[in-house]
């Protein structure tokens, strides 16, 4: 009899847990994967993949509102929020078939239950069955941390928000980062009232100011209230609605409130003690650059180990992980030059450094912009314009960082992502002949921006709150 039931079992069905899986079974592993809610995790059932969905249902909202600028006449066009929600479900649930038929399409035998860890090269299911591997990997993932306020209770996270009954009419938002920018712009243009509520003055912190500052600036002269520097309180339920306090702003009345205030890592109550898998002080999983634990035999990739809390980086590390232990390859992931984007309206998309880091880093360095209103813009009557920055290294010309917001700057940033990976120079951007017209061939006609006195330091984005 075998000592193992399989070579490798596998926490968590998400990103990083299916691919690992699917890779090492193409290598000849006995694989098993345990994942106790849905097959698919954050990104395909309760994230990125629901949340586009349901951005391209918003986007309705603004080119339907704008047809009549390009000639259509649309007689009262009505949205049906319960249409566009069951059919977004309805699309995630087609996908999650998909993953579960990968599964089956490669002999990896699912548990669809609760997995802790017995041991190192053990877990015991919640059905109380035990299994035994010669590897497990950890790839569970994280989940929304909601702040230790009163009231607490009455508030949302992302998980919910998929699943609304309706449209709320007010909508609070806690939180300035990807899911707070992204639903706002969301559920503003359904039609909500939303409110951002920011702790500090500092908005997507990990992005260039110069973008960030321009998505707040559109987003209030789109009607989206935002407060700075805003101490919550409490929320109080009452009888028809509830209310955020906020310290020294009047109560901001809400029908749904949403905390969207970062994710933590799922490792509490799995068994890592037993195992001798060690965290870190936010309690993610510490791994080196295998994804080893502190266990010898306990790997761990993607949200859970609290790296890049990013899809494609978790992608990564699962094949990087099941090439090299169950494929005898010498990779590693790369985690260099991570492309980013919030598809917040309209979106964000960034690679490389911020001006702010490259200069820190690197010293004098040179910054190229463009600062322009999109032909579809003007054609709407819509005064949004866009920014693309590119900075430089001053000596070498290499690009050290791209950043734009805009119409469609994800799309266009993948691909010019691969000239910063490529460590091209802003020559070679130049060099390229402009595809005319689009909004891409701003990358090739930047103007170089004069010099600053000194490194700009963030201005605090509470110059620009407004009361709603
Ligand atoms: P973020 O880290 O992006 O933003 C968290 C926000 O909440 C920040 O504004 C933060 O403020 C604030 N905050 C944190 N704690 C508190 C608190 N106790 N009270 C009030 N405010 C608080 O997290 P998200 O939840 O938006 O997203 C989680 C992660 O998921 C992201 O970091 C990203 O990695 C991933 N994600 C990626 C997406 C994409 O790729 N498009 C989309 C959605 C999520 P401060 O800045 O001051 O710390």
């Amino acid at each position: 009899m075998a000592e193992f039931d399989y070579d490798l079992l596998v926490v968590g069905a998400g990103s990083g847990g299916m691919r690992a899986a699917r890779v090492a079974a193409s290598h000849g592993a006995r694989v098993a994967l345990a994942e106790e809610y849905q097959v698919g995790g954050t990104c395909v059932i309760r994230g990125c993949v629901p949340k586009k969905m349901l951005l391209y249902g918003s986007q309705f909202a603004q080119q339907l509102g704008q047809a009549a600028r390009f000639g259509w006449r649309l007689d009262q066009p009505s949205f049906d929020w319960l249409s566009l929600r069951d059919t977004v479900q309805a699309e995630v649930q087609r996908l999650r078939g998909l993953y579960e038929s990968t599964l089956h399409g490669h002999g990896i035998a699912l548990f669809p239950e609760r997995a802790v860890l017995e041991g190192e090269q053990g877990v015991r299911l919640a059905s109380g069955r035990e299994l035994r591997a010669r590897v497990i990997l950890l790839a569970n993932g994280a989940r929304p941390h909601v702040p230790d306020i009163q009231g607490s209770e009455h508030g949302l996270t992302s998980n919910e928000m998929f699943h609304l009954p309706q449209v709320p009419e007010r909508l609070v938002v806690v939180g300035a980062g990807y899911i707070a920018n992204e639903f706002a712009g969301i559920f503003h243009r359904l039609g909500s009232r939303v409110t951002l509520l920011n702790r500090s003055g500092t908005m997507l912190r990990d992005y260039d100011h110069a973008l960030s500052e321009r998505l707040l600036q559109l987003s209030q002269a789109q009607g989206i209230g935002y407060h700075a520097n805003a101490a919550l309180q409490r929320i109080e339920r009452h009888a028809d609605e509830l209310l955020v306090r906020v310290a020294g702003l009047a109560p901001v009345p809400a029908d749904v409130v949403l905390f969207a205030t970062g994710r933590r890592p799922n490792t509490e109550g799995l068994g890592l003690e037993r195992a001798g898998v060690r965290c870190g002080a936010d309690g993610a999983i510490l791994v080196d650059a295998e994804s080893r634990t502190s266990a010898p035999g306990v790997y761990a990739v993607g949200d859970v180990t609290g790296r890049i809390q990013l899809t494609p980086v978790a992608i990564r590390e699962g094949q990087a992980f099941a090439e090299r232990v169950f494929g005898g390859a010498d990779v590693l992931a790369d985690e260099m030059l991570v492309p980013a984007a919030v598809f917040s309206d309209p979106p964000l998309a960034m690679v490389g450094l911020t001006e702010r880091e490259a200069r820190r880093r690197h010293g004098k360095v040179h910054v190229y912009q463009a600062d322009f209103r999109p032909m579809r813009n003007a054609m709407a009557g819509s005064g949004e314009r866009a920014l693309y920055k590119m900075v430089v290294h001053a000596e070498t010309d290499v690009v050290l960082g791209l950043h734009m917001i805009g119409p469609d700057a994800p799309e266009i940033l993948q691909a010019a992502a691969v000239a910063v990976r490529a460590g091209l120079t802003r020559r070679a951007f130049d060099d390229t002949v402009a595809l005319h017209p689009t909004m891409a061939e701003e990358l090739v006609l930047m103007k170089k921006m004069p010099e600053p006195a000194q490194i700009p330091e963030p201005t605090d984005m509470e110059s620009m709150k407004c009361d709603t």
